[in-house]
């Protein structure tokens, strides 16, 4: 695998050689741990990771789908863990081999709160019915976990964690958002399909949350009483005072499920006054519902052309710029003060694009990072526009592998140049679930030793003892799912 820049090829490899000729150093590799496990990490749980103080925090699902964090200190170059933050109720014992067996919707989601401690949230998939009641959604097609907030005991501290319990049990897709003053934001869908996003604030670093507000609302259909209204939404901090969201429409049908997912969404909360509007600035009444997104939040109707949640910056004007997977292309789009600009397709043509974050420099200067898979491997690779992404060059591939496939965070939360995302790799010949966790940047992957980025223990040896991943039980679940990935349930 090669994860350097070319500029850099040369300068990781005559260092190499330096270590070696000083004998007996070890080896050092492009991951910084080998205990990923199943999807350790997505877009949609976010942020991954937070550069607070000179140190990157990244979290990560690993062993069990238990939450797993670590620590890379930029001045010195040396890594901390990763360490166990939490128990995942969804985890099975032991570390199953069947991909099939593992739910991947309980990944973690970290910040760093105004006083120094990390905070996660993790472990859900809609929240286990024995829990009680979902005030706020339905137990559709099955829902479980429980969402789980753990804090560090010490600010910038692995060593120990406990767990708070002060959040709800059924969120999934955990995203935080810290606004300028520290004040936390915790989204989540508040159950499975059909259930709100909603979100909660804590002025008081995560000791206390109020109530969740109910952002965008599940419903029956006004088109049909078999389909459901229902949502996949992304939050972040916008500029100053602003938090961002970008969504996309999802037709839950029964009795036969629809996998469809349309359109394209954007509006804003101003969280000095807690009054959320459309682009244009009209004030939007909560929850938003399928009735008013339409008329009020719509970027584009995809029609039959499926679209996945996708990411959003906002430029220094405060405007939104986003992206979101649609077909097979990653669609950009740019509000330009007065009217969305027209989507671009970013990547190569007739290529299939997939994952992916950017940076917005200014107004018309994007950079990109996106995954490409073609004949020749995988590859993710920066692609940028100075045109205000009306047309988009390639620029240097980031990293590329003809075995390892890899799997993209959202960018990192305040974002060291050498540390902008965190990536799992996975070759397709190895017979069990673990991942190597790799943190990016400027100068490719940060490398660490060896001996000191495994972290497997004997459970190579653990695992050996299971029977095969059931091939039949396994074709059922992917016709069932045809079309499904791991975020579409
Ligand atoms: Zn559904």
């Amino acid at each position: 695998m090669n994860l350097l820049p070319s500029r850099f090829r040369g300068l990781f490899l005559s260092l190499c050689a330096l270590a070696s000729a000083g004998g007996g150093a070890a080896a050092n590799v492009d991951y910084f741990a080998d205990n990923g496990y199943g999807n350790p990490i997505s877009s949609l749980q976010h942020p991954v990771g937070e550069h607070y103080q000179g140190v990157t925090y990244v979290a990560y699902q690993g062993p069990h789908e238990d939450p797993y964090v670590a620590a890379y200190v930029h001045a010195t170059g040396k890594w901390i863990g990763p360490v166990q933050a939490g128990v995942s109720a969804m985890g099975k014992s032991p570390d199953q081999i069947d991909p099939g067996e593992l739910d991947n919707h309980g990944k973690p989601a970290l910040v760093v709160d105004r006083e120094g401690y990390i905070h996660l949230a993790f472990g859900s998939h809609g929240g286990d019915p024995k829990y009680g009641r979902n005030p706020l959604g339905e137990f559709f097609m099955g829902t479980k976990g429980k969402m789980t907030h753990v804090v560090s005991v010490k600010p910038g501290d692995l060593s120990a964690w406990r767990v708070v319990d002060n959040i709800p049990v059924n969120g999934t897709y955990n995203q935080w958002v810290k606004l300028a003053n520290g004040d936390l934001y915790l989204f989540y869908r508040h159950g499975g399909h059909r259930s709100d996003w909603v979100y909660q604030k804590s002025v008081d670093s995560g000791r206390t949350f109020a109530a969740p507000v109910s952002v965008l609302k599940h419903k029956v259909s006004a088109t049909s009483p078999t389909v459901n209204d229902s949502w996949y939404a992304w939050f972040d901090h916008g500029r100053g005072d602003t938090i961002t969201a970008s969504y996309i429409y999802h037709p839950c049908a029964n009795p036969k499920h629809s996998a469809h997912r349309q359109n394209t969404y954007y509006m804003q909360l101003d969280t000095q006054s807690g009054q959320w509007s459309n682009v244009q600035g009209a004030r939007l009444a909560l929850p938003v519902t399928k009735e008013s997104a339409d008329q009020l939040t719509l970027i584009e109707d995809t029609g039959a052309v499926r679209t996945t949640h996708g990411t959003t910056h906002a430029d220094s004007a405060g405007r939104p710029h986003l992206v979101f997977p649609a077909g097979k292309d990653v669609r950009y789009y740019r509000w330009d003060g007065k009217a969305w600009q027209k989507p671009v397709a970013v990547g190569a043509v007739g290529e299939r694009m997939h994952d992916g974050d950017f940076f917005v420099d200014s107004p018309t200067n994007v950079r990109m990072l996106l995954a490409q898979t073609t004949e020749a491997g995988h590859e993710i690779a920066w692609w940028n526009t100075t045109e205000g992404g009306l047309t988009w060059l390639k620029g240097a591939v980031f990293m590329t592998s003809k075995e390892r496939s890899f799997n993209l965070s959202a960018i990192i939360r305040n974002a060291h140049p050498d540390a902008v995302m965190l990536l799992a790799s996975r070759s397709a010949t190895e017979p069990h679930l673990y991942r190597q966790m790799h943190l990016v940047g400027a100068h490719g992957a940060l490398v660490r030793s060896a001996a000191e980025a495994s972290h497997l223990g004997n459970r190579l040896e653990q695992i050996k003892s299971l029977p095969p991943p059931n091939k039949d039980k396994a074709e059922a679940k992917r016709k069932k799912k045809l079309g499904l990935g791991d975020d579409d349930l």
